[in-house]
């Protein structure tokens, strides 16, 4: 097992996207190459009691992926074989490190698609997606992560020896045999073993859609439109929300032409011209400045080019502490509203990007560099956050994960029944402790 530790690559190595969570120090790192690596490292580790922690491309923003002190971090990046794509059964078998944008053109070169689509699908790897259930934009009509994983091989411990390679799951579109482990591992965030292959479903390549767009000159307004689309039980293949700071720090970095002239932005893909005039409809009902319905692929691309570019830009604004809530889809506006309350009242910055079709809000709380009072406000700005998002019969993380943002809130949200079930499987599959410990 070759382990690095140059200190300036494990550095590299130690945390992910997660400005705020504290991240400790390596004791080295490996990046595996296949499942026998990876079963090595995890029986060297069993063996020594040394924290394993997973990680794919480093994306996540819940501090999942940064290192625990004295750690060896599975850099599972090179890990990248798409080992088979079965045309006729609808399904494809990967490495945990294939990027999520390979794995969506390796498909569609057969006329196939792999839907899951986190914003940071040009980076972020299957693996990665697996071990947070990652989310998207088109989770709203085609689902997440978890519906497209038929089967899972994972390195794992407890009741089997540390370091067996276990296979979970099927290949088949149907089946129930024994308890449900592969969702188990989905989600699980490294803290029940190291997943080395996705067996994933894929479905025929999407219709195309039209792009809609409607402008609002209030963010509680744009929340009244997605109540409005949901409630008319409309099925947009994607709802977006993005404010005018998000926009305005797009274009002030990448100049695309985007002039924000209102406080809020919704993009939606209709895959129907009924779920098309409902939109406009919805858009219109509740009080849009404009709307505007495009078939123009170039054009509907550039915008939702403009979405995805909203956190890098935003970063650049200064640390950023990002959101996940989740809220029932008519609670969207007043959760909205909360926010606008809670940034005043705390006196923080706060850009708004949101699944909004979901009721899944990032609210990204911007500090200027150095500034502890700002810290402070942010910090107590994000509790409250969370607090709202419970008092609407909201989730702490829609998407995001756990990792360590969000850990008070998730045991808040369990209570104390679940978490002692929780608590229980992770003992169960891993009474070492050594997976991804002190995370989810
Ligand atoms: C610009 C941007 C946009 C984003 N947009 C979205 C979005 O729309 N939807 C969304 O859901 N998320 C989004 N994210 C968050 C992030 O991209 C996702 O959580 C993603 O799934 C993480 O993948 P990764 O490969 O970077 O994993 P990492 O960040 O490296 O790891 C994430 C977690 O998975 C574990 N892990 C990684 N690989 C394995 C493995 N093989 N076995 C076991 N555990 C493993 C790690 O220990 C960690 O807990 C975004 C992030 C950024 C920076």
């Amino acid at each position: 097992m070759k382990l690095i530790t140059d200190p300036n690559t494990l550095a590299g190595l130690s945390h992910d996207e997660a400005e705020w969570a504290p991240a400790g120090t390596p004791y080295a790192a490996f990046r595996p190459q296949s499942t026998k690596d990876v079963q090595e490292a995890v029986r060297f580790c069993a063996e020594k009691h040394i924290p394993i922690v997973p990680r794919g491309a480093g994306t996540g923003l819940s501090g999942g992926a940064n290192a625990v002190d004295g750690c060896l971090v599975l850099d599972l990046s090179r890990m990248t074989e798409v080992v088979e794509i079965d045309r006729d059964n609808l399904l494809a078998v990967v490495q945990p490190g294939v990027v999520n944008d390979d794995l969506k053109k390796a498909v569609a070169a057969q006329g196939l698609w792999y839907p899951p689509d986190p914003a940071s699908s040009p980076w972020s790897t299957i693996g990665g997606n697996v071990a947070t259930n990652a989310g998207g934009l088109c989770c709203l009509k085609y689902g997440v992560t978890r519906d497209y994983v038929l089967g899972l091989e994972a390195v794992m411990g407890g009741p089997v020896e540390y370091g067996t390679a276990v296979r979970l799951g099927r290949r088949t579109t149907k089946g129930v045999a024994g308890y449900d482990l592969t969702s188990l591992l989905v989600g699980s965030e490294g803290t029940l073993g190291v997943v080395t292959e996705i067996t994933v479903r894929l479905r025929p390549a999407p219709r195309p859609a039209d792009t809609v767009v409607g402008a609002f000159d209030t963010l509680v307004a744009a929340g009244q439109a997605v109540a409005l689309a949901t409630g008319r039980g409309l099925q947009p293949a994607a709802l977006e929300l993005v404010d005018r700071a998000c926009l305005q720090a797009v274009e002030d970095w990448k100049h695309l032409g985007i002039e924000p002239d209102t406080e809020a932005m919704l993009l939606a893909r209709a895959e129907t011209a009924e779920d098309a005039d409902g939109l406009v409809a919805a858009f219109t009902d509740a009080g849009a400045a404009w709307t505007e319905r495009s078939t123009d692929s170039t054009e509907a691309e550039a915008l939702f080019a403009a979405r995805r570019l909203t956190y890098p830009a935003l970063e650049r604004l200064g640390p950023l502490l990002t959101e996940d809530v989740c809220v029932p889809r008519t609670q969207v506006p007043a959760m909205l509203a909360r926010i606008e309350d809670i940034g005043a009242r705390h006196g923080v910055r706060i850009a708004t990007i949101a699944h909004a079709g979901d009721g899944n809000l990032h609210p990204l709380l911007i500090t200027p560099p150095g500034d502890e009072n700002a810290r402070v406000a942010a910090q107590a700005a994000f509790e409250d956050i969370i607090d709202g998002a419970f008092e609407l019969g909201g989730t702490v993380t829609g998407e995001h994960g756990v990792g360590l943002l969000k850990r008070d809130g998730m045991i808040r949200e369990l209570g104390p029944d679940a978490h002692a079930v929780h608590r229980a499987v992770k003992n169960a599959l891993d009474p070492l402790n050594i997976f991804n410990p002190g995370k989810a």
